[in-house]
């Protein structure tokens, strides 16, 4: 163990003070404030400036001073998606490690733009895929890795709202708009992560329900080369939900509705029996396939806690920096998540 309390704190200067910059300066950075601290903002928006300084936060008056001030070891970057760019490389270029907002660029060729300039300043660059740390996504992939439910084929993920596209540059393609560089990335760099195989084919509709000249949702169908399929969803306009996940294996199924985990797993017990499902009314039919499985034969198990790591994402950040530890989230992770999208739009025409 290494001991941190010796370890020069990580100081950060920030850019984009709306609604996810300031989470990073007020939440997630105080979190870890034995490590790290902010010691400026900037935002280009005067009233976002006002409402820094009201909560106690140094603005600088350009990107430019935050970047010349020696004192800021690294930058965070929470503004619209088309910015992070030029954002990211000037940051780089002036000697500062950069903690990138998702979606990490437009595109694979913005990314590989930004890496090249991390690699030749030597520089740490991390995306905050935070939603791996989501317990929700956590538990889906202890039971996957555990095999509760035998082999799993199948997994779905949905998150479902009916709110519509948030914001404004949110609507605008030229800005990164559009559901599936928002949830999108998220949902995608999930299921990438946890299925180990590689990508065979992707299918994608998405969704215009809304008028917007960016999708407000999208369903991708996903197939991985080893077999296991996934269904991946995003939706704005739907007024009741799907459950979060519902997932399938030879030797069970189960069905996490939500992030508080409210859900159910059943599985096969593998008790041997002769006797065969008794047919039952359904609807205005008769059914022996839909029927429920004899007695014995399934069991009903609570769905366990996850598996929750400790190692937040900016302690991991932290460690890299200082002792050169290994990214939870890796740049070519990112990066194939970027390249799929990046498919996506291509085969749409989009
Ligand atoms: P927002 O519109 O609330 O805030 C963006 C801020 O950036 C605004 O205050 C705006 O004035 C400022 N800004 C725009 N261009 C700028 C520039 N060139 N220099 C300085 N400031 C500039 O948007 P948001 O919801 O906070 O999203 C910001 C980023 O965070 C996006 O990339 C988004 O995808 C990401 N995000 C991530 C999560 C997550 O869970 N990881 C959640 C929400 C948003």
């Amino acid at each position: 163990m290494k001991d941190d309390k010796n370890m020069k704190k990580i100081k950060f200067g920030t850019v984009g003070y709306g609604g996810m910059g300031t989470y990073h300066v007020t939440g997630l950075i105080p979190a870890e404030e034995e490590r790290m601290e902010v010691v400026g903002t900037y935002d280009i928006d005067e009233e976002r400036q006002e409402v820094a300084k009201e909560n106690g936060t140094y603005v600088y008056d350009s990107y430019n001073a935050l970047l010349k001030d020696e004192e800021v070891e690294a930058v965070l970057i929470a503004t619209p998606n088309d910015s992070h760019k030029d954002l990211a490389i000037q940051a780089l270029e002036a000697g500062k490690h950069v903690v990138c907002e998702k979606p990490v660029t437009m595109d694979t060729e913005e990314f590989d733009a930004i890496l090249e300039v991390a690699e030749a300043e030597g520089k740490v660059f991390m995306v905050h895929q935070n939603r791996r740390w989501d317990p929700d996504f956590l538990l889906v992939r202890d039971l996957y890795e555990e095999r509760a439910m035998g082999d799993v084929f199948q997994i779905e993920s949905r998150v479902h709202g009916a709110n519509g596209i948030p914001g404004d540059w949110r609507h605008e393609k030229k800005h990164g708009g559009g559901m599936l560089l928002d949830w999108g990335i998220h949902l995608l760099d999930q299921i990438l992560w946890m299925v180990d195989s590689p990508v065979e084919d992707v299918k994608t509709d998405l969704s215009y329900i809304l008028g917007d000249e960016v999708d407000d949702g999208f369903t991708s169908y996903i197939t991985f080369e080893n077999g296991i399929r996934a269904i991946v969803e995003v939706g704005t306009t739907n007024f009741t939900t799907l459950p979060r996940w519902y997932v399938k294996g030879n030797k069970g199924t189960a069905r996490i509705d939500d992030w508080d985990l409210n859900g159910e797993m059943v599985v096969a017990t593998g008790t041997e029996t002769e006797a065969k499902p008794s047919p039952i009314r359904a609807g205005v039919g008769l059914t022996k396939t839909m029927a429920p499985p004899v007695e014995g034969v399934t069991k009903k198990v609570d769905l366990p806690k996850p598996n929750v790591d400790q190692t937040s994402f900016y302690r991991n950040f932290f460690d890299v920096v200082r002792y050169d530890a290994e990214p939870i989230v890796k740049n070519e992770e990112v990066r194939e998540v970027m390249t799929l999208i990046d498919e996506i739009f291509e085969t749409l025409g989009k």
